[in-house]
């Protein structure tokens, strides 16, 4: 199976970076495809760093990503020598990462025609360690290929965002997703397609909700009656009830993530999970764990703002009934509720529920404690709603 396959719904991006692997090889018949710096962006979840680790294993494989080769496997598992895959899901990168980055950049590749380096989230790069990249991004080793990932153009520097070629990838369609997590993660069609469409494509969320049959009774148990809320009484119940749902729902996030990065950690300094750490890498890990602890902080935060999105979906697919959109509802399974729902509202009340999420969302970053934002906006359905 090719490295492609696994980029989901973006023919356009991997017709591109196809051309440009084909333009990398000595003799090319179109060299002008192909140059060292690239920056990868969409929305989250369009699989922004999936379609970078494609391109890095296609420009190392001797086949064009065939998939199965030693190298292919190494981009895969993020250990092939000629790979530096750097992920600041925790860390905005410092300039000591930085100065390691370019110093990496300027060696010559080990085994394969180039050395790729894979920054995942780019605009997490603080302005002096921008800088710090910029020289070695402008005017790369022949062959150095820089592959920065991030949601758009505006989040890099504009000195930086000048000197790459960008990719723009796409929300993917739902059945691209649900076709996806078939192929990878064997369940049947019709779950497949109920993941992808309530997870509204985010293939990272699809995911999560496929491999993990307590996420998706979390999401379940969110979306129960929110269409129905007749009384303040039951508003309040119900902000609870998110709010304790969001904890354990952050809470399981947080540890698979912890997990993860740990391997990739391990597996990036050339370790093996199961070995002891050497001593001189110690402060590598105490400062994941640092970052780790930090985050699990806004664990909470991050399942409201989940659980908001999905509730946002649900006012989305009432909406769309009642403006007889014939576009296919979020939430299939909801259908009666959402049916009833539309009857009961009417389009501008229902815009107003939606609006009134991004008000919540605004709240909760200006630090309202996420107990009371969601009370309110409970209570308001109920204001706007109950009296049909
Ligand atoms: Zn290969």
């Amino acid at each position: 199976m090719s490295v492609w396959d696994e980029v989901t719904g973006q023919p356009e991006a991997v017709a591109t970076l196809r051309r440009a692997v084909a333009g990398a090889h000595r003799g090319a018949v179109d060299p002008q495809a192909f140059t060292n710096s690239w920056l990868i962006t969409g929305p989250p979840g369009s699989g922004r760093s999936t379609a970078a680790y494609a391109f890095a294993a296609a420009l190392l494989c001797p086949v064009d990503g065939c998939g199965v080769c030693p190298s292919c496997q190494q981009v895969r598992a993020r250990s092939h020598p000629d790979l530096t895959a750097v992920a600041t899901e925790t860390v905005i990168i410092d300039i000591k990462t930085a100065r390691e980055l370019v110093s990496r950049a300027s060696r010559s590749p080990m085994n394969a025609d180039y050395r790729v380096i894979v920054v995942e989230d780019a605009d997490r790069m603080v302005e002096r360690t921008s800088n710090t990249l910029l020289k070695a991004i402008e005017e790369p080793a022949e062959t150095t290929v820089w592959v920065l990932c991030a949601p758009s153009e505006a989040d890099l520097l504009p000195t930086i965002r000048s000197r790459v070629r960008s990719i723009g990838l796409r929300t993917p369609e739902v059945e691209d997703v649900a076709e996806l997590l078939v192929r990878r993660h064997g369940v049947d069609a019709d779950t497949a397609r109920r993941a992808a469409a309530e997870s509204q494509s985010h293939v990272g969320m699809a995911a999560r909700l496929v491999t993990s049959p307590e996420a998706w009774r979390r999401r379940d148990r969110a979306l129960d009656g929110v269409l129905g809320l007749r009384t303040v009484g039951d508003a309040v119940r119900k902000a609870g009830d998110w709010l304790a749902i969001a904890e354990e729902d952050g809470k399981a996030a947080s540890e698979d993530r912890n997990e993860r990065e740990r391997e990739e950690t391990f597996r990036s300094l050339g370790l093996d999970p199961k070995q002891a750490i050497p001593r001189q890498l110690r402060g590598v890990f105490r400062e994941l764990e640092e970052n780790q602890k930090k985050r699990a902080k806004r664990a909470t935060l991050d399942g409201v703002d989940r659980i908001l999105t999905d509730v946002q979906s649900l006012w989305r697919d009432v909406l769309m009934l009642e403006l007889q959109s014939g576009v296919s509802p979020v939430n299939e399974s909801r259908l009666r509720d959402i049916e009833s729902a539309a009857r009961a509202s009417d389009p501008a009340r229902t815009m107003a529920s939606i609006e009134a999420i991004s008000v919540a969302r605004k709240r909760l970053a200006a630090n309202v404690p996420p107990a009371l934002a969601l009370e309110e906006l409970l209570v308001g359905y109920v204001g706007r709603h109950a009296q049909a």
